[in-house]
């Protein structure tokens, strides 16, 4: 390979692809290079994609798309030990209007990656890159253990570790506090079966995320594909060396609570997989470009933790990076002011606005934890407290109530709570 391209896209991930597919379309040469054995290969997410974003890239990708079923119904569970408060939201809307489609990461992938290759884009697979070729100070492409390969524009997709990015100075190792590791099981069951314990029609899905349980970790997800069923959960770094206990134990206990239990009694384990996630937010965004090269999606740390999105972050901003580098092809400015538009782009879309609209959120609750274990046990309790029928009298009661309250929280520290979460999120 001592050939040279337009753009080298490192990763072929949905961040990297839609650079791709972007770039091939405008009839630039482009090679995505791509570690794992196929796209998706060595992915994993929880997880869905979205359909406003990728129908930008796609109109009614799901038509062709290997996408497993649509969500109907977003579940917040509040877990205490033996127990669980849950709100549902199910719309008849996301039946007629799709939101949300959960997929298997090894197949989407894939199908994603056919379309930029259908539209020009040459992806060579298990092939890792070792670094970037700099002249002059320049990078002007990348190093392969098949060889170098050169480019004008060099994108950096390869995913949350980054390793293009950090060489390349624009960012450092992510913090403790801003990493989480998500460890995930995908369980089969028949698709009837998954349908009554969900009560879902046929392609209908489930979104869940749960909170509480046990200290360190961060959150659960359950998604409902169409014979399996993705679930786990995610610790922080930081709390999980502080728990002492392997994200593995936790995830057994989880799947052991008796409100989970049973969703996925008798299931097939057909997967297992272990994944990083970037919840670092705003503050600890990327440099996304130098001269000769530019960073898209996880690399960058465009993750919303807050709502669960990453795949349409990463769409997005592989897009802008793809439509920055048609731009300066035109002007055959490849420096970084050539190239700084691009942050531009990501400032003025939802990708930057959203995640400097939450800037503070992660900070918050790694200083706050208690609002993952107290609140959710808190509930529970006050919860079993009103449900359960004796003698006693229901004013007796609603002290009693009361008193368990505040004995958890101080009426200041509830006042307080209150406030923060009113002007992170208002
Ligand atoms: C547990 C979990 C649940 C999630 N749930 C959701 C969800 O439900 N919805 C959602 O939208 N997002 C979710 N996300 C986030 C989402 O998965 C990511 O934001 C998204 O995959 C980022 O895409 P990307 O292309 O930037 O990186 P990736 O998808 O990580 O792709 C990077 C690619 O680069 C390749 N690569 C890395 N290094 C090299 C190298 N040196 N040489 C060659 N190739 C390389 C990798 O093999 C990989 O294919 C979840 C993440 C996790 C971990």
């Amino acid at each position: 390979m001592a050939e040279k391209f337009d753009s080298v896209v490192v990763g072929a991930g949905p961040a990297g692809i839609a650079a791709a597919y972007t770039m091939a379309k405008a009839g630039l040469s482009v090679l995505v290079l791509e570690k794992g054995e196929k796209p998706g290969a060595k992915n994993m997410f929880g997880g869905v994609i979205f359909r406003h974003h990728t129908e930008k890239l796609v109109p009614e990708f799901w038509k062709t798309a290997p996408v497993e079923r649509h969500v109907v119904e977003y579940q917040y569970w509040f877990l205490s030990k033996e127990s669980h408060v849950l709100l549902s939201h199910r719309n008849q809307k996301f039946n007629g209007q799709y939101n949300a489609f959960t997929v298997h990461r090894a197949k989407f992938d894939p199908w994603f990656a056919k379309l930029a290759e259908d539209a020009g884009a040459l992806i060579i697979n298990r092939t890792t890159v070792d670094g970037v070729l700099k002249e002059n100070g320049k990078i002007v492409g990348v190093i392969t253990e098949r060889g170098d390969v050169l480019a004008d524009v060099v994108i950096a997709a390869d995913g949350v570790n980054s390793m293009l990015s950090k060489e390349a100075g624009l960012r450092e190792e992510t913090p403790e506090d801003a990493a989480v590791l998500a460890v995930k099981e995908v369980i089969a069951l028949p698709r009837q079966k998954i349908e009554e314990r969900f009560n879902l029609g046929p392609d209908e899905g489930t979104a869940a995320l749960l909170v509480g349980f046990a200290p360190g970790m961060h959150a659960g997800f359950m998604y409902t594909n169409r014979d399996t069923i993705s679930i786990g959960i995610g610790v922080g770094i930081r709390d999980l060396a502080n728990s002492k206990k392997r994200p593995n134990d936790l995830f057994e206990e989880f799947k052991a609570h008796p409100s989970l239990a049973p969703l996925i009694r008798d299931g097939e384990l057909k997967e297992y997989s272990a994944h990083l996630i970037p919840e670092g937010g705003y503050n600890l965004v990327s440099n996304v470009c130098t001269d000769g090269m530019l960073v898209a999606g996880d690399a960058a740390m465009l993750v919303n933790a807050i709502n669960w999105e990453g795949t349409n972050l990463a769409m997005t901003s592989g897009t802008l990076a793809g439509e920055t580098v048609i731009e300066a092809k035109k002007r055959g400015d490849f420096s970084s002011a050539g190239l700084s538009r691009y942050r531009q782009r990501l400032e003025d879309s939802f990708v930057l606005k959203d995640l400097k609209k939450y800037k503070d959120v992660p900070k918050f609750f790694a200083a706050n934890p208690h609002f993952f274990t107290l609140y959710p046990d808190t509930m529970n309790e006050l919860l079993y407290m009103w449900h359960v029928v004796d003698d006693e009298l229901k004013a007796d009661r609603i002290n009693r109530m009361k008193a368990a309250l505040f004995k958890r929280r101080s009426r200041l520290g509830l006042l307080q709570d209150a406030y923060h979460m009113w002007r992170l999120f208002s």
